[in-house]
């Protein structure tokens, strides 16, 4: 065997079949031609950074609007990065690709410009915008200064008698919207209301077939423009409803008619059910009813289930709100019933959920806790989804193995609905709390004559242990209440039975030590005796409480 401390043998070079002269020679030249032949222009890139390159070639081949425009954004970008204290955007100068991409946009717009072709070099500048649009957060100051040049060129030449523009607009504030939805809408309301007046009317396309292609869309401008003031109709009538309900039904109303305007059903009804929500909160009930209504014929014509849940929901609320607690309970069911068969868990979940609130509202906490549990096991996953769904998920399961990973259960489990089921627990404690002050009243009632009664309250009391556990000490206390019918005497028989080897149980456990002798039972006797005397008091404390909880339920 070899040392491994010695070097290894030398590779000799592979030697090449027939080396001649002649072949050596057209090798180099070969190798020599191949070399990349460095101008003057490829000098500069390697020795200066690239942005800086590429203002001045496109000012050498004659491009100075481009030049100028690119060293313009530039700047624009230092300052940006300078200011920015997140580290969120991008530095140009450190993305060559973009940088390219962008030259070569600016080259083509400026060649369209100079032939005079004002339509095209305005696409280009648009195709830029909603390209640089989806590249992130960090790039989208540059898709809106191509939006905004876009803009600039179609409205000085009103390409198309003002489509053009009316479709940079709308695609500007489609951009706003998509991309920065906490910030205020007006400016993109503004500027969709400004296209929607001019597009009335027309049947401007929003997109255009390229020379030699089929039509891309039938979808119009005036139509989309409608969509998107829809959107921002219903979002502001959500937002102003807490302070200005009256506002926020005009505003869905508005929405309504722009949904009606790009014929687009689905959003109709969304905006009609926005003005019944608005409708019960100024508790105008009969209109409310009148409106889900309409809501609910729209839905059922389209067989659209989610919409139908929706709006059973909704008409429950109006019912409950009128006291009407049966029917609301009898849509609540229907809607929970629909969402199983559908396998729409998140439906089901919000459906379990009220339910299981109107049966705390009308003081039925027992079937109010147990629906809110189920609403909980529902928005985690757990359980209630049909059993072809169940059957697929254990088989996931079993080719995951046993929970290797978190991820894996999540996947199996679908979406978690976090919030919702928080909500759920909450108010399955809420519920399950009312349930024990109700069996508190009824302990309190009891302990008027069952002495056991009274001790659960004592120790709860005392010791907070929980009358609803079952304990065994209890067995052994001598209570004369028709329930439990037991003398002193009767306790000491089961005690001497118990002891008896026939039943031998030695190691039960009792709190209240072993009552094993006549002397013992004396003492608990006499102990309880002293409990009696202070009845007063227990009883006196026992109503404060009653009054506080009365108060804070
Ligand atoms: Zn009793």
């Amino acid at each position: 065997m070899e040392d491994p401390q010695l070097p290894k043998k030398r590779q000799l070079p592979k030697l090449m079949a027939c080396m001649t002269k002649t072949s050596l020679e057209n090798l180099r030249n070969r190798a020599l031609f191949s070399l990349e032949a460095l101008d003057a222009k490829g000098i500069r890139r390697r020795k200066r950074p690239l942005h800086q390159c590429l203002i001045l070639e496109l000012r050498e081949s004659g491009f100075f609007e481009s030049s100028d425009y690119l060293q313009d954004l530039i700047y624009d970008n230092i300052q940006l990065v300078k200011n920015d204290d997140i580290g969120i955007v991008v530095d140009l100068r450190k993305r060559e690709d973009y940088l390219e991409h962008i030259c070569a946009g600016l080259i083509q717009a400026e060649k369209y410009r100079d032939k005079g072709d004002t339509k095209k070099e305005c696409l280009e500048l648009l195709a830029l915008a909603i390209h640089y649009a989806e590249m992130g957060k960090g790039i989208l100051w540059l898709a809106e200064k191509f939006f905004l040049a876009s803009i600039a060129v179609s409205s000085q030449y009103l390409i198309d008698g003002g489509r053009q523009k009316g479709c940079c607009k709308y695609h500007y504030a489609k951009f706003l919207l998509d991309k920065f939805p906490g910030a205020d809408p007006e400016e993109p309301f503004v500027i969709l209301t400004e296209v929607r007046d001019c597009a009335i009317g027309k049947d401007w396309p929003l997109y255009e077939a390229v020379e030699g292609e089929e039509r891309v869309s039938t979808e119009m401008l005036f139509s989309a423009t409608a969509i998107q003031l829809h959107r921002v109709l219903v979002n502001k009538a959500r937002t102003c409803r807490t302070k200005e309900v009256a506002k926020s039904e005009t505003l869905a109303r508005l929405a309504e008619r722009r949904a009606r305007d790009a014929d687009d059903v689905p959003k109709t009804a969304e905006a009609i059910i926005e003005i019944g929500i608005s409708q019960l909160m100024m508790n105008n009930l009969n209109n409310a009813q009148k409106t889900f209504e309409k809501a609910f014929r729209i839905h059922t014509e389209s067989n659209n289930i989610e919409g139908l849940c929706e709006t059973k929901m909704h008409m429950a609320a109006v019912m409950q709100r009128l006291g009407e607690y049966e029917k609301a309970a009898k849509l609540l069911t229907e809607m929970g019933a629909l969402a199983m068969e559908h396998n729409l868990r998140r439906q089901l979940g919000q459906a379990l959920h009220l339910l299981g609130e109107l049966h705390l509202r009308s003081e039925r906490p027992e079937l109010g806790t147990q629906h809110l549990t189920e609403a909980f096991h529902c928005f985690l996953g757990d359980s209630c989804l049909s059993d072809a769904d169940t059957k697929r998920q254990a088989e996931t399961a079993k080719k995951d193995g046993d929970d290797i990973d978190v991820i894996f259960e999540e996947e199996t489990k679908g979406v978690v609905y976090e919030v919702e089921a928080e909500q759920s627990r909450l108010m399955m404690s809420i519920s399950a709390g009312q349930e024990l002050m109700a069996s508190y009243f009824n302990l309190i009632r009891e302990a008027r004559k069952c002495s056991i009664a009274k001790i659960k309250i004592i120790e709860w009391k005392l010791s907070k242990s929980g009358w609803w556990v079952k304990r065994y000490h209890h067995d052994l206390l001598p209570c004369l209440c028709p329930i439990h019918k037991r003398s002193p005497l009767d306790i000491l028989r089961i005690q001497l039975l118990k002891e008896s080897p026939a039943f031998s149980q030695s190691d039960v456990d009792t709190s209240l030590g072993r009552t094993g002798d006549i002397q013992d039972i004396r003492k608990l006797r006499s102990s309880f005796g002293s409990v009696e005397g202070n009845k007063s008091k227990y009883i006196s404390l026992i109503s404060i409480y009653c009054i506080k909880t009365f108060r804070f339920a």
